[in-house]
């Protein structure tokens, strides 16, 4: 089955009691139960709740995994899969990435005794070179916000499986749509589900997927017991919005390169970050691994005044933080999302004061060109 028919069909069979072509909302904390001992296999619903299964076979089904996990934010996700390590354990991270999930491993996950190595993952050989007798798991982000630089997952995979460490991958930006970590030799995919796959800027989510039969059983159970789950009626708009997954990343993907051309030629715009560009450095791998290259790009504008006074003048992009939604939104990472990398990690990164990232909406892409052309005027 091709997946824009797994995302509307799998896990969103009609009802068995009544036929409802959509899944029900479960509202429900707990379910009566016929005589000590026996019920329907539900029991309490941090445990067990059909709406949230329904949301996990249809992720799992959109990763090509096996199983998956749903979580009350990404963050939560991440932290979950993180209590797979024990105290002693290393981790090879990527060092771009995601604000909040550096704040998570550096200032709370590294007091529990969990060490972490953060290394340029553009090239392969800073993560042998970070490889430790205790490295249990190699972290990634691809593309990675908000510099949108490469990893190359087949070959960090290789490595990963070769030292018998677990490969994780934050696919938050690509959407399974256009990349799957998990067909690349991964053996998890996590994402922020407030993303794209929520898509309309609506709720806060996160889930994990896996084809590893233990790794899946372990994330079972860390689920219910850290009982980070998200309520049932998130899981009940992320099957709503998983149906229309395949034609909004199609659409966002298309403005996105429309834009990044157009960035990429306009003379206030020092230098435009999209891997669908032949510019882009890792274009090639971006190609191999994916199947489109997404909705967000970054422009450097050179200076913060420069920043500042371009956001202001935008009126389609809203200035907020956060991604993935059908209507444009520009962010200033510096400021905004990227406050808690340090000053010499952003700046070697290239999380520069005149850094803006734009998450390309599906609004019609000549709108959004002439908001960006007469806010650069
Ligand atoms: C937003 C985001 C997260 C964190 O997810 P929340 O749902 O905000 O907790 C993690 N990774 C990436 C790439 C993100 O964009």
């Amino acid at each position: 089955m091709k997946f824009a028919t797994k995302a509307i069909h799998i896990g969103q069979e009609p009802d068995e009691l009544t036929g409802a072509v959509t899944v029900p909302l479960y509202q429900t904390s707990t379910y009566a139960q016929e005589e000590i001992g026996k019920h329907k296999g539900f029991e309490y619903a941090r445990t067990h709740n059909p709406t949230r299964f329904a949301w996990e076979e249809n992720l799992a089904a959109m990763e090509s995994g096996t199983h998956a996990y749903a979580f009350g934010s990404g963050s939560a996700a991440v932290d979950t899969l993180m209590r797979l390590l024990s105290a002693g354990d290393h981790v090879i991270m990527a060092e771009d990435m995601y604000g909040g999930t550096f704040r998570l491993t550096d200032k709370v996950l590294r007091r529990f005794g969990i060490t972490f190595s953060y290394v340029d993952m553009r090239n392969v050989a800073n993560v042998e070179a970070a490889l430790q007798p205790n490295t249990k798991m190699i972290y990634t982000e691809t593309p990675t916000n908000p510099m949108m630089t490469i990893t190359d997952l087949r070959a960090v995979a290789e490595i990963a499986r070769a030292k018998n460490c677990m490969m994780v991958v934050d696919n938050t930006f690509a959407s399974p749509y256009f990349q799957r970590p998990l067909e690349l030799g991964a053996h998890i995919v996590v994402h922020s589900a407030t993303k794209y796959l929520g898509g309309h800027s609506d709720l806060v989510s996160g889930i994990v997927a896996t084809n590893d039969e233990a790794i899946a059983e372990q994330l079972k159970f860390l689920q219910n017991a850290v009982g980070a789950v998200p309520g049932p009626f998130e899981c009940w708009l992320l099957l709503r919005s998983a149906k229309t997954l395949a034609v909004r990343m199609e659409q966002h993907a298309a403005n996105a390169m429309k834009i990044a051309a157009f960035c990429e030629q306009h003379p206030s715009i020092v230098h435009t970050h999209y891997p669908g560009l032949a510019s882009h450095p890792q274009h090639d791998i971006a190609a191999r691994q994916m199947s489109g290259f997404g909705g967000m790009i970054s422009i450097e504008l050179g200076s913060r005044e420069k920043a500042v006074e371009v956001t202001k003048r935008l009126k389609l992009f809203t200035l907020a933080e956060s991604l993935g939604g059908v209507e444009s939104l520009v962010c200033h990472p510096v400021s905004m999302t990227h406050g808690s990398i340090p000053k010499e990690q952003r700046d070697r990164l290239g999380v520069t004061e005149g850094l803006v990232r734009l998450s390309c909406g599906i609004e019609d892409v000549n709108d959004l060109l002439e908001d960006l052309e007469s806010a650069l005027r």
